[in-house]
This record gives C-alpha cells, structure tokens and sequence, in this order.
C-alpha cells in the first residue's frame, strides 16, 4: 500500500511538472466508472487519461456484488458507463446480470490476446496474476510437487495451507480445473487438497505466505502479485520472501492458471463513446505500466514486462484458456468445494 501511494504521488508531480497542453476538464464530456479496484495508483491512471483526452473521470467505490446490484436496480437511468472488477467470476457475475453490452474495437482485438477477453466483447482483461505454489525453502524443495495435481498426492498430508473456498480467487482456480479435467477430477482434486490441509482454512494470501515462512505449513496456495509486495517491502518483508520458494505450476501441461483485472461497457451507458475510449487508452504502454507497477500485476497486453519484483518471480507459461470458461463453471466449483469439505 505504501508503495502505491509513493507511486501515485510520484506520478502526480511527474504529471505536474509535464506542462505542455493541457486539457481543461470537462471540455470532452465525461465518463462514470463503477470500480471495485482501489488502488491508489487507480488514480494516478485516471488522472493521466483526463490530462490526454480532456475527459473527466468520476468514479464509485465498491465491491463487485454491491455494483452489479446498483447497476441492475438503478436500471437505463444508471450513470454507469464502465464496470471494472477484478477476477474472471465476477465479470461473468455482471454478465449474467446482463448489465454489460458488447464492444467491438480493433485495438482493444490487436492489443489483448484472445483469452484475455470475453469472445462477444463483454469485457476485457487489462492486466493478469498468477496463482502459484510456495513452499518453505528450509524444509527443502518439496520433490514431485510441479502441478496443481500433485497437492492431492498423500505425500503431501498435513503439509499445505490455502485460504477459504468462498474466496473468488480458489473458485476460479476450481473452475479451470473442472475446464481442462472435468468435474469428476476436480472433485477428487479438492478432496485430497483438503485431506491434506495443514489447517482449517483462514485468511488471506498474505496469512498463507506468512504461515510457510515461519514454517506452520510448508506449502501454500497464493498469487504473484502478494508475493511481489514482500520482495520489494522492508527488511521484514523481504526475510519472508526470502524464505519462500515459488513453483509456476502446469509448466509441462496447460500453465499456470492466470486470472484477470478487468472491465466491461455497461448496456446503458450514458457516454458509451467515452468510455470505449476509456478502455482503449487502459491497454496503452502508460496505461498498461500503471498497472504493472502499482499492483504487481502482468501486463494484459503482449510483449509489455512486468516490473522488477515481479519479474523476479521467474518466467513462466500461462495457462490460456478463455476467462470467460473460468467464470462458467463458478457455480459448480462451488458445488464441489462444498461436497469436499473445503469450507
Ligand atoms: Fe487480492
């Protein structure tokens, strides 16, 4: 967080010192965004979009769920122009809503690689993270764990911490499962990751890679942009890093399963010109940076880099099955954590 704000103010006295042309705001019309990200460097991004385009950006704050059901309740009158959420179940929450209306634009085609948007333009994906293994490097390298398979294997009993099944980020993980193995697999899947749980499920990702440092369980479940924070925090946080290994699971099957940031153009739109400007200007290289380097995120669009911390998680192959299959299979996954017992 405090890097965040460091990179906010910072991108702020840049943008203050640029002189140049200026836009007034205002003279270009405005755009409404319902946003359920709230990271500060969010906002050195908006501002950077309105000093280009003269474009004011207004925003609302909240959690995915509470914006879908505002923009539903709040019906054609909803000043909504762009829904913007994080995770491939929540956009295909607002899909389902029927709140969002397709865009088709050749740069938002050219710059996004295929998986990473909705096939009928629903939404779009604008940056990425992984979700990961780690392990502690001081019970040594845990030999024969490379797949999301392998944390079903009794070899690892006791051994493994993750948070809870509600959360979003373990659905969509299941949901690809279930895409590349089907359900019956999935569901065998999560009956041994819960058999060999270290501990009932609690917190967050950053309890899990926390719990494997200090060695209460020796492998954990996390994403790559949690484990970017520690290596580039303080002393404290970089001990923690330091005591972790990272695995890119499936990198001799279908890769790592990535999730997105992303953002979809609502049916009702009030200035739908804008706002499809708006997601343009999202997967430009300034645009695309704020990203990468606020929140440890990988870049949506190809051949951009991530930033140092992240890089230094290592190289790794993606798993590229559409988000929009991870987002269908939400309610089943669900169904089968509940029968595996992974509360
Ligand atoms: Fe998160």
């Amino acid at each position: 967080m405090k890097q965040g704000i460091l990179a906010g103010l910072l991108a702020l006295i840049l943008a203050s010192c640029s002189g140049g042309e200026e836009v007034a705001k205002g003279d270009a019309g405005e755009v409404n965004l319902y946003s359920s990200r709230h990271y500060d460097t969010d906002l050195a991004l908006y501002d950077d979009f309105t000093r280009q385009t003269g474009i004011t950006v207004n925003r609302i704050e909240a959690d995915a769920d509470a914006l879908i059901e505002r923009i539903t309740s709040e019906g054609e009158f909803s000043p909504a122009d762009l829904l913007i959420t994080v995770d491939a179940g929540r956009l295909w929450r607002a899909e389902e809503a029927g709140i969002l209306a397709p865009v088709d634009s050749d740069i938002l085609e050219e710059r996004l690689p295929i998986y990473l948007r909705h096939p009928d333009g629903l939404w779009f994906g604008l940056s990425t993270r992984a979700r990961v293994i780690v392990y502690n490097k001081a019970a040594g390298v845990p030999e024969g764990l490379e797949d999301y398979a392998d944390l079903a294997e009794p070899a690892w009993r006791g051994d493994i911490c993750i948070r809870s099944s509600s959360n979003i980020y373990n659905i969509s993980l299941l949901s690809s499962i279930i895409a590349h193995h089907g359900a019956e697999a999935a569901e065998s899947w999560a009956k041994g990751v819960v058999a060999n749980f270290a501990r009932p499920p609690q917190g967050n990702d950053t309890a899990q890679i926390e719990a494997v440092a200090a060695g209460e369980c020796r492998i954990a479940v996390v994403n790559t942009y949690y484990l970017a924070r520690y290596a580039d925090g303080d002393e404290a946080d970089k001990a923690i890093f330091d005591a972790v290994g990272v695995i890119f699971p499936d990198q001799d099957g279908t890769g790592a399963h990535i999730n997105i940031s992303g953002a979809g153009l609502v049916k009702t739109a009030p200035n739908r010109e804008n706002a499809i400007r708006f997601l343009e200007y999202l997967t430009s290289e300034s645009a695309q940076r704020y990203f990468a380097d606020g929140n440890n995120e990988y870049p949506a669009v190809s051949g951009l880099k991530a930033n140092s911390a992240v890089e230094r998680l290592g190289e790794f192959k993606p798993d590229t099955l559409n988000a929009a299959e991870i987002g269908r299979n939400q309610a089943q996954a669900v169904q089968i954590f509940d029968r595996a017992g992974w509360n």
